[in-house]
């Protein structure tokens, strides 16, 4: 990566944030685990790190947590308005409760149960709203501007994206030998950016490889026309990362930081979320599986072996009842592991 001054500017003040970010009164430190049998059949060496084993089972929490720890004691007292596709959203209920914060998420009318019921359970206002992220999105900015609470994004915000840097910091401490690419699923890029910008500063020669959902493919695009742009509909069935434009701030990281970006499809997760079950005996949902899918993909495109790579596993919450489905496509996906 040869980046300009300005640009490792901007990763120094990302690197400084990430180091000050508060997450750890809420947010755990997730294992970096071994999958031996996806190792063994890949002939790489697969390290998952286990952001599904977060207290509201995905990594959002950290940046919700650090976000909303940096608001004024007036913007604390007037309350925010996230809105999320639904583990932001469970993410921000646990940490304004802790902190005492009023919080009314707006979430598509397609999220599943679970994830609703995990906000209302957190003790906040849970309001839904249009078929995907997009419109939820905007029906938020418009309650933020009526009521004068805080809107909070789940991924176009520099505190989000600092929490969300976090889980670089561990896996740079936690695994200090060979590592040739880290796995990063892509919604609105929050995610991606907090660990490009970690990982590029302190080890520039670390792959970052972003994996989006085929239906979903926002970063690819924007990448594609260098410039952000507006994906026309999303495909909600990994409805962690249905987003259909690329956050602005995680967008000026990823143009310089990001190797590459892969797509897989909805049969493809299906078949990496049974990799991870076989490796783990954990259950992830669409959206934390997409790493694995990515590695997958890479090992079969570019014939690596004996190399090391990290796949983000990055939530786990999936109605029980999707699970019938997964298992009828992961069987028919003819997967190599
Ligand atoms: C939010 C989310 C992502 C993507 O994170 P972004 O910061 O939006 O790119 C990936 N996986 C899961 C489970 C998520 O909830």
């Amino acid at each position: 990566m040869n980046s300009t001054h300005a640009q490792q500017t901007l990763l120094e003040h990302y690197v400084k944030k990430i180091l000050a970010a508060k997450v750890y009164e809420l947010a755990v430190r997730t294992p970096l685990q071994d999958a031996p049998a996806l190792s063994e059949a890949l002939g790489n060496r697969i390290l998952l790190k286990r952001e599904d084993l977060q207290p509201t089972f995905s990594f959002k929490i950290r940046g919700a947590f650090n976000k909303l720890m940096q608001l004024s004691d007036e913007q604390k007292a007037r309350g925010v308005i996230p809105a999320s596709a639904g583990n932001h959203a469970q993410g921000v209920a646990l940490a304004a409760r802790e902190l005492g914060i009023a919080a009314t998420i707006v979430m598509p009318c397609t999220t599943p149960e679970l994830k609703v019921l995990g906000v209302r359970s957190r003790g906040a206002d849970a309001v839904l709203h249009g078929e995907s992220f997009p419109f939820a999105l905007e029906h938020a900015l418009n309650l933020a501007q009526q009521t004068r609470r805080t809107f909070v994004s789940p991924f176009d915000d520099p505190d989000v994206i600092a929490g969300q840097g976090t889980v670089a910091m561990e896996i740079l401490r936690q695994h200090q030998g060979p590592l040739d690419a880290i796995f990063v699923p892509v919604g609105g890029g929050g995610l991606i950016a907090g660990i490009a910008a970690y990982v590029k500063y302190l080890r520039p020669e670390v792959r970052i490889i972003g994996v989006e959902s085929e239906h979903s493919a926002c970063l690819s695009a924007a990448l594609q026309a260098g410039e952000r742009v507006v994906l026309p509909a999303v495909g909600t069935f990994a409805d962690g990362v249905a987003v259909a434009q690329i956050g602005a701030h995680g967008f000026e990281v990823c143009r310089f930081c990001v190797d590459e970006v892969l797509t897989v499809s909805n049969d493809e997760l299906c078949a990496a979320i049974k990799n991870i079950y076989d490796d783990t005996r954990s259950i992830t949902e669409p959206s934390g599986a997409l790493a694995v899918a990515g590695i997958k993909k890479y090992a079969a495109k570019t014939g690596a072996r004996g190399q090391t790579f990290v796949a983000i596993d990055s939530g786990a919450n999936i109605n029980f009842d999707s699970l019938r489905h997964v298992a009828e496509r992961a069987a028919m996906c003819n997967a190599p592991a």
